[in-house]
């Protein structure tokens, strides 16, 4: 049978929290040829603790490259178009491995991880006035747990191995981004400007720190390109945000809100990061974001799941939700990992409250998808706070979006619109995209209204703003409990 001729194609390796997935683009129509996809485990070895192992994600993602290749040839699809790979991964996630062995010296410790509070409390009390934001102006970032640099503190004072390997010169510390490519081609192993903090505030020898590098430039696998952005900044891209003002939401593992600031980094007076979203080409300028990250979102599905056992599969949820349609009452805050945005509080600790003997799992399951909403409304508010320009919509992408109960209420709780694109890997695409820029394939145009590939799905509110408002100072009532449960 003839080869099916396409012209050039772009493909992305995304690796998430809680998956691992290779697909692959038509460049010039943005259509989805091929994908697969890969579960990660996750171990919780203490309470508060997240990890994954360094080597099954490697394994992962070379399993997935296989097997949608494996897929294209059945379909006629010759490889050797594939022009460009982008990589877009979990940000903050940290690896150390020995550059002599290769061999890991520890898990990854995973983003959500809340081993560093007492380091991080301790880092906020030496600060004048107990500020959590003393670094801010020099980082952009609050000192938390959720970026890497504290975590990579933690490994060096309680890990004799890594301890041992910094001594010894044979330390090599990278995000998964870096751990892939350094397995594949050994060093330099690079880390790009989008998922870069602070380490230098936190006493660890620069050696041992990959090199900043702008997103776009290229490293070799397999004999293809290799060119990698934050999943969140690939998200941005593959939504097209491209215009300062724009934002987009990816509801996955945790909810990462993002509107792009422009050729400027802008610093928030509420709460919310200052990113470098892309920097497309070694001669392009970065573009600024500004960030407001949730740490549980689709992760209270998993918990309802694999610890309540409420449900058996994360599609059930909708069901279970929709057949009561409201939470009657019933307010749930998973604040497991602290909170994130905009309070960035580690002390904080889930709550579930307003229950009376009437209530049910129904609402409970509710309630859990109202609090993704609820957390999503609290950034949205601090970003047009900082801003002064009111976002008019919303475009949404992640695993979660394929709940359209969630789509519904995020609008109603917004009181604006919310946009779904009808392909949901926008994530990949973004990360496929850049990739292809940088190799010079002319990929499709960058307006979304020429693409038929490119259809989306809209969300309007239907619930008087009164009713959200009254539902939103409730769950902002349940978060202050949350915050001081325990004085
Ligand atoms: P990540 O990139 O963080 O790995 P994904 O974007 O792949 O995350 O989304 C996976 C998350 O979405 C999981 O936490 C899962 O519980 C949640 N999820 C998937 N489908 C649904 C659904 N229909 N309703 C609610 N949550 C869902």
């Amino acid at each position: 049978s003839s080869r099916v001729t396409l012209g050039p194609l772009v493909a992305a390796i995304d690796q998430g929290t809680s998956s691992t997935r290779f697909l692959v683009f038509n460049a010039k129509t943005a259509e989805l040829l091929s994908h697969h996809q890969v579960e990660i485990n996750q171990s919780f070895p203490k309470e508060g603790w997240v990890e994954e192992d360094p080597k099954e994600i490697l394994q992962s993602v070379y399993e997935c490259m296989e097997r949608t290749c494996e897929k294209l040839t059945q379909l006629n699809i010759d490889i050797s178009n594939i022009k460009a790979i982008g990589v877009t991964n979990q940000r903050e996630t940290t690896l150390v491995w020995d550059k002599e062995t290769g061999e890991p010296l520890y898990n990854a410790i995973v983003w959500l991880d809340l081993r560093t509070q007492s380091t991080v409390e301790r880092l906020i009390n030496k600060t004048p006035g107990r500020n959590k934001n003393h670094l801010k102006h020099k980082t952009g970032l609050p000192i938390s747990t959720y970026f890497s640099a504290v975590k990579l503190r933690w490994l060096m004072d309680n890990v004799d191995e890594v301890a041992e390997a910094v001594l010894t010169h044979r330390a090599m510390f990278g995000t998964v981004d870096s751990w892939l490519i350094w397995a594949r081609k050994g060093p330099p192993w690079p880390s790009v400007y989008s998922k870069t903090s602070c380490p230098l505030y936190f006493d660890i020898p620069m050696e041992i720190l990959p090199k900043v590098r702008s997103s776009s430039e290229i490293y070799g696998l397999m004999g293809l390109c290799l060119q990698c952005l934050g999943d969140q900044s690939a998200a941005l891209v593959g939504q097209m945000c491209f215009q300062e003002g724009q934002a987009k939401n990816t509801y996955g593992t945790g909810c990462f809100l993002l509107r792009n600031t422009g050729a400027k980094p802008v610093m928030s007076d509420h709460g919310l990061i200052t990113t470098v979203a892309y920097k497309l080409g070694r001669d392009k300028p970065a573009c600024y974001a500004l960030e407001g990250s949730v740490a549980i979102a689709g992760a209270v599905v998993r918990w309802l799941k694999d610890n309540l056992g409420i449900i058996q599969t994360s599609t059930e949820l909708e069901k279970l939700a929709a057949s009561v349609g409201t939470s009657y009452g019933c307010y749930f805050v998973p604040a497991f990992s602290g909170l994130y945005a905009p309070y960035w509080e580690p002390s904080a600790r889930g709550i579930i409250c307003g229950l009376t003997q009437f209530t049910n799992k129904s609402h409970l399951a509710f309630a859990a998808l109202e609090a993704v909403c609820f957390q999503t409304r609290e950034i949205l508010d601090a970003m047009n706070q900082d801003s002064g320009i009111p976002l008019t919509q919303l475009q949404v992408d992640g695993g979660m979006t394929s709940n359209r109960l969630l789509m519904q209420l995020q609008a109603d709780i917004l009181c604006i619109p919310v946009v779904k694109p009808s392909m949901p890997e926008t994530t990949a695409l973004g990360a496929a995209m850049a990739a292809g820029a940088a190799e010079g394939v002319s990929v499709w145009s960058l307006c979304p209204e020429d693409l038929s590939e490119v259809t989306s799905e809209k969300f309007e509110p239907q619930i008087n703003p009164e009713e959200s408002e009254f539902r939103y100072a409730r769950w902002k009532k349940a978060v202050q409990r949350a915050m001081n449960w325990e004085t």
